[in-house]
């Protein structure tokens, strides 16, 4: 068995670094679940970050099981893809000109997710579904949009009501400072419920612009879509002109070679028209993308009447690190990914059933999630029905066994190809304790 370290809850140079950050930023981190709110206790600051693991400031190693939140599928500093991007970073930071790398990274997009004719790189995830929105928008000549509770697109003012991910860290119902009249021109569905969608569809069709929808929700913790459920929000927007636009910020290059459509398509209702890409494409680095129905696409500027632009978008530099990661991502990778999935959630299930601890793992090819309750989860109320202190109670009980796992219940776990039997044992090993923790 393999080695358990034993990390005091306290972490003095984390905590030094958080009450430096503290007096700077607000709360002291720059995206709001990093700060341990819904978990408590001091965030550990990272200093470095290899294959599987990562070290805190106070010299502790982790393995790594948020992959920052996705785009670390190759592990952390991959060789590879470091040389690209050192490589690329010797050529000069950022042009202000259309480069190569661009065009190859999107030509990588283009071969995997067979629907997508063409894309815009973007800088990240909000800026790719803020640009898709818009291009529904001026598509359609409609504005209302459609999305769905416990989905999260990035902090996009019309996408912020009802979203997961830290909006659901932090139970706020939607963000202040998003005008009203904004807030207005979005519909909240329940996840899952194509009644729901017909219903709306039924009184509002004709203001619809576009339905969004997370291709697999990992934003609420992981809530893959029912049979059908994919097929139904094509059937239904085709019938009344709206588009449809799958988010695959999470699940793109991650869930497949080709993201969750390569799990789940084709359609036979027919493809999404378009789709949002970050995380994995961007290797690490803010590189984003947003792409579809070159007839839809072709009424961006400077070809048609939709703006969208970006000083640092296409960043050679960032496009170097998306396309060596996207090439990296081998048949064998998501081998890799599979078995790890396998192996954790197996024994995920196997210690929080010995320990008797009310549990349901949820999966999407190989992200997944534990919802601390009985019973399949297949909206946001269910995904809000679990037994929050008992994620918080294991997550501690991780951390100080030196593993580290995203600090909100309401969040995949993400792996990468880097997780090798040694860094699987470590988690597994640290799997007994927790649970009893959680059982506590
Ligand atoms: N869409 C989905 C499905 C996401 O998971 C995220 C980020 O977590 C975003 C959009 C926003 O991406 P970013 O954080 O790069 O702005």
């Amino acid at each position: 068995t393999a080695s358990i370290a034993a990390y005091p809850m306290e972490a003095p140079a984390s905590q030094a670094l958080l009450d430096r950050a503290l007096a700077v930023t607000p709360g002291g981190v720059n995206s709001p679940v990093r700060a341990f709110r819904a978990v408590g206790g001091t965030p550990r600051f990272m200093v470095s970050g290899h294959g599987p693991y990562l070290r805190d400031a106070d010299g502790r190693e982790y393995v790594d099981l948020v992959c920052s939140w996705g785009p670390m599928i190759l592990g952390h500093a991959h060789p590879a893809v470091l040389e690209a991007v050192t490589t690329a970073a010797g050529r000069g930071f950022s042009f202000g000109t259309p480069s190569e790398n661009e065009v190859a990274l999107a030509e990588e997009i283009v071969a995997r997710v067979e629907p997508v004719e063409q894309v815009r790189l973007v800088s990240s995830g909000t800026e790719a579904t803020m640009s898709a929105i818009r291009l529904a928008r001026g598509f359609t000549g409609r504005s209302v949009i459609v999305k769905f509770a416990g989905c999260y697109h990035g902090h996009v003012d019309s996408l912020l009501a009802a979203a997961g991910s830290g909006v659901a860290t932090f139970a706020l119902p939607d963000s202040a400072g998003v005008p009203k009249e904004m807030a207005a021109e979005t519909i909240v569905l329940p996840y899952n419920d194509l009644a729901a969608l017909e219903a709306a569809f039924a009184e509002r069709g004709q203001e619809i612009a576009a339905v969004i929808t997370e291709a697999s929700p990992g934003n609420m913790g992981v809530v893959p879509p029912a049979p059908g459920f994919t097929e139904g929000l094509r059937r239904v927007t085709t019938e009344h002109g709206a588009l449809l636009v799958s988010d695959e910020v999470m699940t793109g290059f991650r869930c497949s070679a080709a993201g969750w459509y390569g799990l789940e398509g084709p359609y036979a209702a027919g493809a999404p028209d378009l789709f949002t890409f970050g995380k994995v494409m961007g290797g690490g680095f803010p590189a984003a993308a947003f792409g579809g129905r070159a007839d839809v696409m072709a009424m961006l500027a400077p070809l048609g009447p939709v703006y969208q632009a970006g000083t640092l978008s296409g960043n050679p530099v960032a496009t170097a690190a998306g396309l060596a990661t996207l090439q990296h991502c081998t048949p064998e990778v998501y081998d890799r990914l599979t078995t790890v999935a396998d192996t954790l959630t197996a024994a995920l299930g196997d210690e929080l059933g010995k320990a008797g601890v009310p549990h349901v793992i949820q999966r999407a090819g190989s992200m997944f999630s534990v919802f601390f309750r009985e019973g399949a989860v297949v909206n946001y109320d269910d995904a809000k029905d679990q037994h929050v202190p008992a994620f918080a109670a294991f997550f501690h009980s991780m951390l100080s066994q030196g593993v580290h796992l995203p600090p909100s219940a309401f969040e995949a776990w993400f792996l990468s190809a880097a997780h090798d039997d040694a860094a699987v044992d470590r988690v597994l090993a640290a799997l007994p304790a927790a649970a009893s923790e959680a059982a506590a």
